[in-house]
């Protein structure tokens, strides 16, 4: 399932491509993946030269200079593909730009969305109204975190998964920045120290900005014929990783919270 660190990749492949070019062509070879495609994407993109791309939390944005945005999610499975050598049954949209490159975005399981949105209104689009602050942006800070987490009793696991408070922060990459900031994933989020606070912010930024730099290295080979954006493996100090030794030379253990797996050591992270 694609996150944060790989939508950031998928956004920055596809702007190799598609950044500042027009929009020639849109073909949709169905009317939906998890929602209806908006019923005038193809009339609102085509002849549209994109202006920009970004990221909001785990979606990905296309700006036109027609003032609206495609805003597109991944779902479980989707996936962007560079100049397919054939367009498959899944390939659900194409786009072609005018210099005749081909976009194709693949989704097999179809959880993922189109939708056209104004390009100033975007803030307060639904699913972006409630958002916390990017956590590689400004507005995440261990001041922040603090007052966010005043007094919750929930577990800090669990507080830091939550949208509202910081965006787009998957498992794993909470699993990790708290081994690495020596945090209990079950500790009373108002029971966490300013202090662990403090190093755990640039710590959430390592961890994603590692995972981003291993889909960057890979993405190379990925901009190429029937190139996939966005998917890479990369090897975590506890995530996925029961049983074996953490870097303090304690166990890696898991624990299932909020209905998904926790890894982490109790020696090191308190
Ligand atoms: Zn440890």
């Amino acid at each position: 399932m694609p996150e944060l660190p790989e939508v950031e990749t998928t956004v920055r492949g596809l702007a190799t491509v598609l950044d500042g070019q027009v929009i020639a062509r849109v073909q949709m070879n169905r009317a939906d993946l998890r929602r209806p495609f908006p019923v005038d994407l193809a009339q609102a993109l085509t002849g549209a030269r994109v202006t920009g791309m970004g990221r909001r939390a785990k979606y990905g944005l296309i700006h036109t200079d027609r003032a609206r945005t495609m805003v597109f999610h991944l779902g479980m499975s989707g996936r962007w593909r560079i100049d397919p050598e054939d367009i498959g049954k899944h390939d659900h949209l194409v786009l072609e730009t005018g210099e005749g490159r081909v976009l194709a975005l693949n989704d097999a399981r179809r959880f993922g969305s189109v939708d056209l949105v104004d390009s100033d209104a975007l803030d307060a689009w639904r699913p972006f109204a409630a958002l916390g602050p990017e956590p590689l942006g400004d507005g995440l800070t261990a001041k922040y975190l603090a007052a966010a987490f005043k007094d919750r009793i929930a577990a800090v696991k669990l507080l830091l998964l939550d949208q509202r408070i910081v965006a787009g922060l998957g498992n794993i990459y909470v699993c990790e920045a708290l081994n690495r900031a020596g945090i209990h994933p079950e500790r009373e989020g108002g029971k966490v120290s300013r202090k662990a606070l403090d190093r755990l912010v640039p710590l959430i930024r390592e961890v994603l900005n590692e995972a981003i730099a291993a889909g960057g290295s890979t993405l190379r080979d990925y901009v190429q014929p029937d190139g996939e954006l966005g998917y890479f493996a990369k090897d975590w100090r506890v995530y996925g990783r029961e049983g074996e030794a953490c870097t303090c030379g304690g166990t890696v253990l898991r624990i299932a919270q909020g209905g998904r797996s926790s890894f982490f050591c109790a020696k090191c992270q308190k």
